[in-house]
């Protein structure tokens, strides 16, 4: 990261005692788990115990009763080569086995793998020997266009069962996979084949999106003509929307023709514990993505150990649904190896929430009786912003357990989650974790902790993570400071592709010894944790240090306000000043056409953030938008609006869902004020 904001603790460095982020929302609701669901839960207060009397004999404990090695591992961890960490590294297994064979082999074949429901309303009922089948087909078809151990596998797919197939058939052969999430254009599809220097492509023709189908292999032919992308042989098509394609014979092959009629008998390739499974590229929320590297042995031991314990998954009876795309690490780790390796049943949705009605995703809760949901907060807000009439016309009583992940959530959306899709009952996980970690890190344990709304609470057993200041000391409770992991975890990054130095750079050169995460966070006086946004987006007026997330749950808790983002602009006076952008919740969108409108609106929100918080994180602008600029993961994209209240040209906007966005916003602020 190369951001230079002077809120940044990387210029601060130095400097006498700097303050440490401030501490000023005061959210004391809590929610105990109920007695029912602390006696059937799978995780219980032990696992903290058993976690800090030996960590390692604890981590290796997990390894090896959550999975299956072909041969066994001596030793747990290496860290003789920090920061690069060596887990389980003599020990001998296979994804792909993990995740399908094993199952079949103990007499789970005929359990329903994948509830896959397309767009238009297709279905299709995979169970797991039709996965084994199918990975081994793929697995032979992949070897047969010369993929070998080692080769990288790009996979640019909408959300279908072959998607998933393809990424197991990859760790079936022990090619690391690079999945690109679909929406993305050619260029940013390039220069991640180019970076990655893959050898084969895994697209489709196309896929349903917002009622029509939607054209992928024109962006796959775009970036194979652009720079650096020569490494591509093949590329392997999947026949969905049955659109017209330009072909290049010799180059592309269709999906059927390769795998349909290929053995669907494979032998695994046992691969060493730190062989590549994948790489990832991060979401691009703050800058230039980063090629996240995760090997095979730690990521897929950490991916189940927290699908079991996180989510309560009984793989027998449970309904499971992560509403993330496969391009995102939320789909790697939430949809295809945590959940595959414990056996869990799922559903699988190629659509968007609102096609081709705004309750679709509560239709198919209802239709398939699914019993453990987990989204973003972003769709929450969304589903907040549509009404409570939509998910009250379904039902939804199968809901057992809801999770959040991707930005910190607003205790108001946390509350609607819990009340409009939880029934007032489900336990909320709010999980907080990185492309980087791989796997949950921070998450309350449900059964276990008396839940809070907004905060992600405390660290997994096994896992070490605090708040420090700017000189690395661990913070009192009820203050602020910087989220650090102090102790190796088995999923965590080996690196950035090709870039090790980067690597040292970015995550272990703020403090020694320290993984530095990029967030600000803030302990409560229970010395829980609650995150308060990128380091990059906090605010500095008048030498207090404000986060962007408290003013941002401030906002929200007003009723007219269905979503906020909240920056700090270079101000004269204070150093920096508070500016905020709202979206006005449906029925009072209109209030601020008129002047008069707008000048009440402001007043209205200024004076409600000085109560809610304090009269020092009241914002000095509040601009009404129409939209605000999101990353494709539902990212909010805080350095494009600092660019707006700071008047400069718009930075870098590749990454954002709806390039349009951004002259929406400037149009309406161009409008006479
Ligand atoms: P880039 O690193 O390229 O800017 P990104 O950080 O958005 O992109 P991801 O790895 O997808 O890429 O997102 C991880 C980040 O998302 C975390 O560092 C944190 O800022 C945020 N996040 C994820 N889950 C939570 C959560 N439960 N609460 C608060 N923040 C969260
Ligand atoms: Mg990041």
């Amino acid at each position: 990261m190369t951001d230079t904001h002077p809120a940044s603790p990387a210029s601060q460095s130095g400097g006498g005692p700097s303050p440490s982020l401030e501490n000023l929302l005061h959210e004391t609701r809590a929610f105990p788990p109920s007695e029912e669901f602390a006696a059937q839960a799978n995780a219980t207060a032990d696992l903290y115990t058993a976690a800090r009397e030996d960590r390692l004999g604890f981590w290796a404990e997990q390894a090896n009763t959550l999975l299956t090695w072909k041969t066994p591992f001596t030793e747990t961890l290496d860290w003789s080569g920090a920061p690069v960490a060596r887990w389980f590294a003599d020990g001998t297994l296979n994804a792909a086995y993990n995740a399908v064979d094993r199952h079949v082999e103990a007499g789970h074949g005929d359990r329903v793998a994948f509830h896959f429901e397309g767009e238009p309303g297709d279905t299709r009922t995979v169970t797991y020997a039709d996965l084994q089948r199918e990975v081994s087909k793929a697995a032979n078809a992949l070897t047969e266009l010369g993929v070998r151990t080692g080769d990288r596998v790009v996979v640019y797919m909408p959300m279908l069962i072959e998607s998933v197939v393809a990424m197991l058939a990859c760790a079936r052969i022990g090619a690391p996979h690079s999945v690109v999430f679909g929406g993305f254009s050619a260029d940013a599809l390039r220069s991640r084949i180019a970076d990655a220097e893959a050898k084969l492509v895994i697209t489709a023709d196309g896929g349903y999106r917002k009622g029509a189908p939607s054209a992928l292999k024109p962006a796959v032919d775009a970036a194979l003509a652009g720079e650096g992308a020569g490494t591509v042989e093949k590329v392997l098509v999947v026949r969905r929307t049955e659109q017209d394609v330009d072909w290049t014979d010799g180059r592309d092959v269709w999906w059927h023709d390769a795998v349909d009629g290929a053995s669907d008998q494979h032998e695994p390739v046992w691969v060493e514990a730190e062989h590549p499974l994948f790489i990832l590229y991060t979401s691009g929320t703050t800058g230039k993505p980063k090629g996240i590297l995760h090997t095979t042995g730690g990521y897929l031991t950490q991916t189940a150990y927290t699908h079991k314990n996180v989510f309560d998954l009984k793989p027998e009876s449970d309904v499971y649904w992560c509403s993330a795309d496969i391009g995102w690490v939320t789909g790697h780790s939430y949809i295809v190896y945590g959940p595959l390796t414990n056996g869990a049943t799922q559903v699988l949705y190629e659509g968007t929430p609102d096609t081709p009605h705004k309750g679709r995703w509560w239709e198919l809760v209802e239709k398939y009786k699914v019993s453990i949901f987990y989204t973003a907060p972003t769709a929450i807000r969304a589903c907040m912003k549509w009404g409570d009439d939509i998910p009250a016309g379904f039902d939804l009583s199968s809901l057992r357990l809801l999770g959040s992940v991707g930005e910190p959530i607003n205790p108001e959306a946390w509350m609607w989650y819990r009340e409009h899709i939880g029934g007032g009952q489900a336990p909320i996980v709010d999980t907080w974790w990185q492309t980087e970690t791989g796997a949950i890190m921070i998450s309350p344990l449900p059964g276990v902790t008396a839940t809070k709304p907004g905060s992600a609470q405390v660290p997994l057993p096994g896992i070490a993570a605090d708040v420090v200041d700017d000189e690395a000391n661990v913070v009192p409770n009820g203050s602020g400071g910087y989220l650090v992991l102090s102790e190796p975890w088995p999923s965590m990054l080996r690196g950035i592709w090709g870039d090790l130095e980067r690597y040292k750079e970015t995550y272990w050169s703020r403090y020694e010894g320290l993984y530095f995460a990029g967030d600000g966070a803030k302990k409560d006086d229970d010395g829980d944790i609650w995150l308060l946004g990128r380091v990059d987006d906090v605010m500095n007026v008048s030498g207090h240090r404000l986060s962007t997330t408290e003013i941002e749950s401030a906002l929200v808790s007003n009723d007219i306000v269905a979503e906020a983002a909240v920056v700090g602009a270079a101000d004269e006076t204070t150093g920096q000043a508070v500016v905020a952008f709202v979206i006005l919740r449906g029925e009072h969108a209109d209030r601020a056409a008129t002047d008069d409108g707008a000048a009440e609106v402001q007043t209205e929100l200024r004076n409600h953030v000085a109560k809610e918080i304090g009269p020092i994180a009241k914002p000095k602008r509040i601009l009404v938008v129409p939209e605000l600029p999101k990353t494709r993961s539902g990212k909010i994209m805080r350095r494009l609006l600092r660019d707006i209240a700071e008047d400069r040209q718009v930075g870098d906007a590749t990454t954002l869902a709806d390039s349009t966005v951004m002259d929406k916003i400037a149009a309406g602020l161009k409008a006479p004020a």
